[in-house]
């Protein structure tokens, strides 16, 4: 007789190590991980697979499933959106090309950051969001750590929402490729495309149908259905968006530093009845329900 497994897999398909954001290197990653008793996971480090390889070290010897994993940033409609690519050919050289024109993208636009907010006279601010970053391409969360250091700002919170936030001087999308762009580069690498906690986007449900239109009609074939700090509220709405517009249901934490307890590694909530897991589509199938 076999046992069926179903029961015992947690899956987590979005998180973050310093390689981008994240606290946590990719091996320090995968050993929380398997403490809080993820199975399969997959790495999306933002615009950067370099986490990759350590991450699959890791997993190898612990004996977790690691998928390939990116979370790519892109506008639509001149909004930053961002899409989670998974399960894409690490080797595709179109993809690889793709990802070296983003990192570029990244140093112009963290200039640009740091020129915007030389009002601010903090010494050195490229300079030192770099150091913070690790010697990587700093992000806007590298930078309000600077602000906060530099005692410009209270805490992390305040810096976005003065001076990185929507519509801040600190928030330049104006490098970012368009959102078909994006999902196509991920379709010629075998990947599936995935949009993002799609609530985090503070948009009209109406405004949101729309996106996720035109997200499937790009090429796109799943929606993070389940993700962290969002109420039961957001998982109905968008559990049914996702079967209305016959999409994959994918999930993940978003995962970024420990010490956040609505936050972390493998903690997401049950997805609702009725969807198709986007991990059913892998190469190699996750088999669940
Ligand atoms: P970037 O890719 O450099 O634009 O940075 C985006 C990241 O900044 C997100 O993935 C979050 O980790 C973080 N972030 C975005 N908005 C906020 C916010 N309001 N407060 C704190 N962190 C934020
Ligand atoms: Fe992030
Ligand atoms: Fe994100
Ligand atoms: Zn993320």
């Amino acid at each position: 007789m076999t046992i069926p497994q179903a029961t015992s897999l947690c899956i987590d398909l979005h998180c973050h190590s310093t390689v981008s954001d994240g606290a946590l290197t990719p091996s320090d990653l995968i050993a929380r991980a398997r403490d809080k008793g993820v199975t399969h996971l997959a790495l999306t480090d933002h615009d950067t697979i370099a986490g990759l390889e350590q991450a699959r070290q890791a997993a190898g010897q612990v004996g977790l499933e690691l998928i390939n994993g990116v979370e790519l940033s892109c506008l639509w409609r001149i909004q930053t959106i961002h899409i989670v690519a998974l399960d894409f050919d690490v080797d595709d050289p179109g993809f690889r090309a793709a990802l070296a024109t983003q990192l570029d993208n990244r140093w112009r636009r963290a200039r640009m950051i740091a020129e915007r907010l030389e009002r601010l006279k903090v010494d050195d601010l490229l300079t030192k969001a770099t150091s913070v970053a690790g010697g990587d391409v700093p992000g806007r969360p590298h930078f309000a750590r600077v602000l906060v250091d530099e005692g410009v700002v209270r805490d992390s919170g305040q810096a976005f929402r003065r001076h990185l936030g929507a519509g801040k001087p600190g928030d330049v999308r104006a490098f970012w490729p368009e959102l078909d762009e994006v999902v196509a580069w991920i379709v010629q690498a075998g990947g599936i495309a995935v949009l993002a906690h799609p609530r985090k986007y503070k948009m009209t449900a109406t405004r949101l149908r729309q996106l996720v239109s035109d997200f499937r009609r790009a090429g796109g074939r799943a929606i993070e259905v389940s993700t962290s700090g969002q109420s039961s509220g957001d998982l109905g709405f968008l559990a049914e968006l996702c079967r209305r517009e016959q999409l994959l249901a994918s999930q993940g934490s978003d995962f970024h530093f420990p010490g956040a307890p609505w936050c972390e590694l493998g903690h997401i909530m049950k997805m609702p009845d009725g969807l198709e897991p986007v991990w059913h589509h892998f190469r190699k199938p996750v088999v669940t329900g």
